[in-house]
């Protein structure tokens, strides 16, 4: 079973990337900003998750089939995805596993980014990855030293 803090850590991977929970039935979504408080998730992180644990079964990281409240049950576990080391929805029984967040966007997997980590990005770092996502041509000026590859 997928933890809370897995799953929480699960978002806040893929909301590194700008990846937002869409709430279906009222097509609104909740992506937030900043994500992390030094090592800790954000108070906007919470507020959001507070709203989701309310529609658990209405929210869904965009681009995936399973609701939030699918990935708390028994049934589902967080893995890394083979693709992209981002992790990833699994049934814990069964053969199927989720088609990875990564699938919609182009600019990911992208070796040449440092990865999203759990807890530890600062939001200046988001913002750089952000940018590089966004804009693939090499930036160097505004690289910090342990950002360098
Ligand atoms: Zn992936």
């Amino acid at each position: 079973m997928a933890s809370v803090q897995k799953v929480q850590s699960y978002l806040a991977y893929w909301f590194q990337l700008g990846k937002p929970v869409v709430f279906q039935h009222s097509q609104t979504q909740c992506l937030p900003s900043p994500i992390f408080h030094g090592s800790q998730l954000s108070v906007a992180f919470h507020h959001c998750w507070q709203t989701i644990l309310q529609n658990s079964a209405d929210s869904f990281l965009r681009g995936t089939d399973e609701s939030i409240a699918d990935l708390l049950s028994d049934e589902w576990d967080i893995v890394d995805c083979a693709r992209c080391v981002m992790p990833l929805p699994m049934l814990v029984h069964g053969v199927k596993s989720s088609p990875c967040p990564c699938g919609d966007l182009d600019s990911w997997p992208n070796s040449e980014v440092p990865q999203p980590r759990a807890g530890v990005c600062s939001s200046q770092q988001l913002d750089d990855i952000r940018q590089r996502l966004g804009d693939r041509l090499p930036d160097r000026r505004h690289q910090s030293p342990e950002l360098s590859v």
